[in-house]
């Protein structure tokens, strides 16, 4: 009987205790503590997610403009 204990990392494949594993707030990647990128006090999958979460919508570059 496979007790589903843990879960693979979608980073490196590795399957890790769910205590090692952490949920990505922005795209919920579930990445394992080495793949994760710690930003903000929060666990990202990757530094673009880190940034995207405290930057917030990256359709910053293109103001429009209303008129
Ligand atoms: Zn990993
Ligand atoms: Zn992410």
């Amino acid at each position: 009987m496979p007790e589903p204990r843990g879960l693979e990392c979608s980073r490196c494949g590795r399957r890790a205790p769910t205590v090692a594993i952490s949920t990505c707030p922005m795209c919920f990647t579930v990445v394992c503590q080495k793949c994760a990128h710690f930003a903000y006090g929060r666990t990202f999958c990757s530094s673009r997610c880190g940034e995207y979460f405290f930057h917030g919508d990256a359709d910053d570059e293109n103001d429009l403009s209303e008129s």
